[in-house]
C-alpha cells in the first residue's frame, strides 16, 4: 500500500551518547504528537541497532532502518552484517544503494541486486536508492540513469517481492550541498518511475509503492516537495540529526 514515508539516514554520524539523546528526543516529540501522518523510519549506524530497536519497541512511535547490508548470505565476511542478522534483530528496513556507498564501496548494479534479494528474503523493507549525478543530468540522461539503475537492481524482484520495497529517488548532485531539486524536478522523476513500475509491473505496483525524494530536503522544503502528486515523503540525511528539523518534516504531509 502506498503510504507517507519519511525516513532518516543518519550516514556515519553520532557518538552513543548523541545516539540516546536524538532517538530519546524524537521518541519524546512523537509520543505526544498524534499529527504524524507518516511512516517514521530512523536508520543509525549499525552499532546503535539494539538501543534503537529498544526504544521503537517500547512506544511503536517510529521504525527502525539500518543503512547497509552484505550481499553475502553469511560466511568469512569480516567485518559485513548479514540480512539474516538484522532481521533477527527485528529491523525491518534497510538503504540499498545509496549514492555514497556506490560511489565509496565501489557498489556495482549486481550487488544491489543481491543486497534486494536478500533483504526481501528476509522480510526486510529495502529502500532502494536511485539517482543521476549533475553531468548524467546536464546530458540530459537522467531518466535513462535512473531506469538501467532500477532495471539492474531492482526489478528482479517478482510482483508481491516490489510491492515490498519503497524507492528513494536521490539525485546525487542534492545530496548534502543544500542544493534540492525543484518541486518539478521531483515531480518529474517519481512520474518517471511510476511509469517504469507500471510498464514492469502494471497498475497496482505503480499504484502502491512508495517513492520518496532524497537531497537536501529540510524542515522549509518538505512541504512543497511532498505536495507533489508523486513524492510520497522523503530520505533525509543531514536534517534527519536535529530532532525538531526531522518532526518538521515528518509533519510536512
Ligand atoms: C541522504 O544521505 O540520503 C541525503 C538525502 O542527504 P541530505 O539530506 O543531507 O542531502
Amino acid at each position: 500500500m502506498r503510504r507517507n514515508i519519511v525516513a532518516g539516514n543518519w550516514k556515519m554520524n553520532n557518538t552513543f551518547e548523541d545516539a540516546i539523546e536524538l532517538i530519546s528526543e524524537i521518541n519524546e516529540i512523537m509520543v505526544s504528537d498524534d499529527t504524524i501522518n507518516a511512516e517514521v523510519i530512523l536508520c543509525p549506524p549499525a552499532i546503535f541497532m539494539e538501543l534503537a530497536t529498544d526504544i521503537a519497541e517500547e512506544e511503536e512511535t517510529f521504525k527502525i532502518g539500518i543503512q547497509n547490508i552484505s550481499h553475502e548470505k553469511s560466511g568469512a565476511f569480516t567485518g559485513e552484517i548479514s540480512a539474516e542478522m538484522v532481521a533477527s534483530m527485528d529491523i525491518g528496513y534497510c538503504i540499498i544503494g545509496h549514492s555514497e556507498r556506490r560511489k565509496y564501496f565501489n557498489e556495482s548494479n549486481e550487488m544491489l541486486a543481491k543486497k534486494t534479494k536478500l533483504a526481501i528474503e528476509n522480510e526486510i523493507q529495502p529502500i532502494f536508492c536511485c539517482g543521476e549525478v549533475l553531468e548524467e543530468r546536464e546530458a540530459k540522461n537522467h531518466f535513462e540513469v535512473v531506469a538501467k539503475q532500477l532495471e539492474k537492481g531492482l526489478f528482479h524482484l517478482n510482483k508481491d517481492e516490489i510491492l515490498e520495497a519503497i524507492i528513494a529517488y536521490e539525485p546525487v548532485w542534492a545530496i548534502g550541498t543544500g542544493k534540492t531539486a525543484t518541486p518539478e524536478q521531483a515531480q518529474e522523476m517519481h512520474a518517471h518511475i511510476r511509469t517504469l513500475l507500471l510498464s514492469a509491473y502494471g497498475p497496482e505496483v505503480a499504484n502502491d509503492v512508495s517513492i520518496i525524494y532524497g537531497g537536501s530536503c529540510n524542515a522549509a522544503n518538505a512541504k512543497t516537495l511532498f505536495s507533489q502528486p508523486d513524492v510520497d515523503g522523503g530520505l533525509i540525511g543531514g536534517a534527519s540529526l536535529k530532532a525538531e528539523d526531522f518532526i518538521t518534516i515528518a509533519k510536512s504531509f
